[in-house]
């Protein structure tokens, strides 16, 4: 095993994290898991164990669902008012602000994200969206409303509706944005007096369970945050299963996803489901293209194509197709590829060895579908799980590297001659996460918005993600919404009550 000690340049509270297993987080104290299982944390930059993580079975997770529900039903958490429930999430978001540096070293290390991305995205993201979730706790409001009752004429009637929360949530994160996702789902929780069991990817538990520890550190009430770690088919099927679960919101694969709204459906629990997408770049003739190569580039690169809404599929208008490939083959050919902790890192590894040659087995099967390999698509020699970018021209529309989520940074080009074309190809997939057009023309832009099928998006841009607007996916891409105004509603049960005057 690596022991953090090994590693240059850690903060004292990074390091000391990372030394020693980490159990579970269960009514605001670590407990071992009955079984006493733990399964290695793996820095995919060097291939070896930094540390282990607890893999939780139906026991353990029962424990913690169970103290979620007490800390609901008894704890001092729903007799709190919201301006106070507001001031412990702004205090949580002061305690992550101030543990930058230390959450984003200890995310790079078990991700193999870029540090610079960790900062700016996974932990300064987090914390602007409690800010903002923080805001929400004293403006969630019913309504009242003169009623009609006609069936009962000469009585008068007014009506009001109460906004009360779920109950019980389970949080199920993947391990692209890994202290992001869960507070995009705790955030919500908070501010609407719900209470959450966490369950962190298998391979990126740490941040989640540091954020444990700064909640109770917040002063937000053992049992109101837990932290379940461990595998998806054990810990996350228990989760998802528990009949004290009211609500789940999962993030992760279209796969999973379908599996979780099964699950739900005996009982009706209520859900959100983040998945899966194959998101279209379009670009029109008249883009400026000094914004669009980058653009299309980094909307596959960022991450390391380990994104969502990753524009893993490009379309391109033919008279400026050669011009747009080869200026992103430059982009990934001038990319600095090693670990996510050296500050001149421009491409880290893929989250482990198995993702890195599930990537590199679609591309193979492009190329034996027919498509040409026009820059990159090989692993790296290293013990860290690095590969080259891969950019293929010449795929059909059918074939599985332009129609499955690869995850990766994989991208697929296409040629096409008119807008109507360009939008028929962008909604040929059973995905509708996002899409993004580059284009001058307000016609063709406006156009696009109207009929593209996706849950965002965008203009000149690609993969911009704000606080206040809701993030979700149309087709097999979910199913509701996380962040802003619907993100915080989705929490939330509607009381009808009537009055007799
Ligand atoms: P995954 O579906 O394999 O796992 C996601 C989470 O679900 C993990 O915590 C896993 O342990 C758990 N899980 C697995 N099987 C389960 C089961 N049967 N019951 C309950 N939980 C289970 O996904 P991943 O590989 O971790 O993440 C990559 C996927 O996440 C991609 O498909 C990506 O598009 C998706 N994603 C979507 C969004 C979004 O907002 N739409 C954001 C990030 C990632």
């Amino acid at each position: 095993m690596t022991l953090a000690n090994d590693y240059a340049g850690l903060t004292d509270a990074a390091r000391a994290f990372l030394n020693g297993r980490k159990m579970l987080f269960i009514d605001g104290e670590w407990q071992a898991p009955a079984a006493g299982r733990y399964a290695p944390i793996v820095d995919p930059s060097h291939g070896g164990a930094v540390t282990e993580a607890a893999l939780a079975d139906a026991g353990d997770v029962d424990r913690a669902v169970r103290a979620a529900r007490r800390a609901f039903v008894e704890g001092p958490w729903p007799a709190m008012r919201p301006h106070q429930r507001e001031a412990v999430m702004l205090r949580l978001a002061e305690l992550i602000d101030a543990e930058t540096e230390t959450l984003a070293q200890i995310e790079t290390v078990s991700s193999g994200k870029l540090i610079q991305n960790t900062r700016l995205f996974d932990a300064q993201f987090s914390v602007h969206t409690l800010r903002y979730m923080a805001g929400w706790a004293t403006k969630i409001a019913g309504k009242t409303m003169e009623l009609s009752v006609p069936y009962m004429p000469g009585t008068r009637f007014s009506g009001f509706t109460r906004l009360q929360p779920l109950g019980v949530v389970a949080g199920i994160m993947p391990w692209n944005v890994p202290l992001c996702e869960a507070v995009w789902k705790l955030a919500p929780v908070l501010a609407t007096g719900c209470t959450i069991v966490l369950k962190p990817a298998e391979q990126t538990p740490l941040t989640t369970l540091r954020l444990a520890e700064l909640c109770i550190a917040a002063g937000i009430p053992p049992g109101v945050v837990n932290v379940v770690t461990g595998t998806g088919a054990e810990a996350g099927a228990a989760l998802v299963a528990h009949p004290d679960v009211d609500k789940i919101n999962f993030t992760g694969s279209t796969a999973v996803g379908r599996s979780i709204a099964a699950a739900a459906a005996p009982r009706f629990k209520k859900y959100n489901l983040e998945l899966g997408g194959k998101s279209p770049v379009v670009v029109a003739a008249d883009a400026d293209l000094d914004a669009a190569i980058p653009g299309a580039a980094w909307a596959i690169l960022g991450n390391h194509g380990q994104n969502c809404c990753a524009g893993s599929r490009l379309y391109v208008h033919r008279s400026v197709f050669d011009r747009v490939v080869d200026g992103i083959a430059a982009i990934a050919d001038s990319l600095v590829i090693g670990p996510g902790l050296d500050p001149a890192s421009t491409l880290g590894p893929l989250v482990s060895a198995a993702h890195r040659d599930r990537v590199l087995g679609y591309i193979e099967r492009g190329v034996a579908d027919g498509a040409s390999l026009l820059y990159g698509g090989t692993p790296v020699d290293d013990p860290g799980s690095y590969m080259r970018p891969a950019l293929l021209v010449g795929a059909r529309q059918e074939d599985a590297v332009v129609q499955e989520e690869i995850f990766g940074p994989v991208l697929v080009a296409f040629p096409f001659d008119d807008m109507d074309d360009a939008l028929a190809l962008a909604n040929a997939s059973g995905f509708g996460l996002g899409a993004s057009i580059w284009s001058r023309d307000f016609a063709t832009i406006s156009d696009f918005v109207d009929r593209v099928q996706a849950g965002t998006v965008w203009i000149n841009n690609h993969n911009t993600l704000d606080l206040s607007l809701p993030f979700g996916g149309w087709k097999q891409s979910g199913v509701g919404h996380e962040l802003g105004e619907e993100g915080l509603y989705a929490h939330l049960a509607v009381k009808a009550g009537v009055v007799r005057h």
